[in-house]
């Protein structure tokens, strides 16, 4: 069957096409386009919901007709439309499922919401098959931080989570305190290549709890406060500036790759899979393969382009749906806060 995927929950707006065997669970991704409106937001520091909902009303249906063409396929050779439901800015989740449900409706194809972070945490699938069950999923972005337990396609358990601000969060936060351009993540993990990562001393918040959850705000403020310490942003010449990258880049993948190996092991699913905007980071793939070999566990990494949002990642979810026979709701609207649970 193929599925097409459509993802406009924040600032990227997104198609997919997915063609995929319901028998085997396998398939292939015929096309994807991503339009990234991150230089529109840029000027803001931040993504105004409103201007996103614009862009995506503009960008989203010359795309559609774009990747059709691409794939050299008609509308009624679609068998699906997933879009995603939730969660995400109410205005950008409503121009692609009006924009789903009216394609849906004018060339009588099945619309199937979809969970976002769903989407993230399957991703790892598009590169192939996804790991056995039940595997840990270390959800990481600009607003989620969560580790996931899944035992089959919609049997998600949410086992630990950040009590304040998600890791991407921390990173355009602390990026944006050393006057870096949004989002701050990939700024920050270029700069950190050539720092050393011990010179300023930043908490490993939670690190030494015994559960499962994060705090990022506090690593935040101690940055602030290593930034006024050291004299200040204007000051620093750019070496200070890489090791301050660096200790907070250390700072912030040690806590995720070390609380993610834990719950591996307390669950007795060794098996893990890192998803998210903030899986596309380097160092954080680096440590995690370090560690992982050394306690046994399995690391699954998606492709760092399907780490952030794409629609991909959607028509992937909404396939796997339909090979786990899970129909979707007769009932359902755009959901802006959306809990992930079985
Ligand atoms: P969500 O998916 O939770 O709604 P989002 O759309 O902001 O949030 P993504 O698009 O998945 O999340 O990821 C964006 C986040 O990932 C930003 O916070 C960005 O700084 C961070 N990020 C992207 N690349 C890197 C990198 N190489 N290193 C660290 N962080 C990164
Ligand atoms: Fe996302
Ligand atoms: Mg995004």
């Amino acid at each position: 069957m193929k599925i097409l995927g459509i993802e406009t929950s924040c600032d990227e707006t997104a198609v997919a096409i997915y063609e995929g065997d319901t028998a085997t669970g396998l398939g292939v991704l015929l096309a994807e386009q991503v339009a990234s409106q991150i230089e529109t937001h840029a000027r803001f520091g931040g993504v105004v919901p409103e201007v996103a909902s614009r862009e995506h009303l503009v960008a989203l249906p010359p795309m559609v007709e774009s990747i059709l063409a691409e794939a050299e396929l008609t509308w009624a050779q679609i068998d699906e439309i997933a879009v995603t439901a939730g969660p995400g800015l109410m205005g950008a989740l409503l121009v692609g499922t009006s924009y789903a449900r009216a394609a849906g409706m004018v060339h009588n194809i099945p619309v199937s919401p979809v969970h976002h972070m769903e989407g993230h945490l399957l991703a790892p699938g598009l590169a192939g098959v996804l790991p056995e069950f039940p595997f840990i999923t270390l959800l990481v972005s600009g607003g989620h931080t969560m580790l996931v337990r899944v035992d089959a396609i919609g049997k998600y358990s949410v086992i630990g989570q950040t009590l304040d601000d998600a890791a991407g969060e921390c990173f355009d936060k602390s990026a944006r305190l050393l006057g870096l351009p949004y989002p701050g993540g990939p700024e920050i993990a270029m700069l950190a290549k050539g720092g050393d990562a011990k010179r300023f001393k930043l908490p490993r918040p939670m690190l030494n709890k015994d559960n499962l959850d994060f705090s990022f705000s506090g690593l935040k403020t101690a940055v602030m406060y290593a930034v006024k310490a050291a004299g200040g942003v204007e000051s620093f010449d750019l070496q200070t500036m890489k090791d301050m990258a660096a200790g907070i880049e250390t700072a912030t993948c040690e806590v995720l790759v070390k609380k993610s190996i834990r719950a591996c092991l307390r669950e007795d699913a060794p098996r893990l899979v890192i998803a998210g905007g903030v899986a596309a980071n380097e160092t954080l793939r680096n440590m995690l393969f370090k560690l992982a070999e050394a306690k046994g566990v399995e690391v699954h990494l998606p492709h760092p382009k399907h780490c952030t949002d794409n629609a991909a990642m959607i028509a992937y979810a909404g396939f796997q749906h339909q090979c786990a026979g899970l129909a979707a709701p007769d009932e359902w609207d755009a959901t802006p806060r959306w809990t992930l649970h079985s």
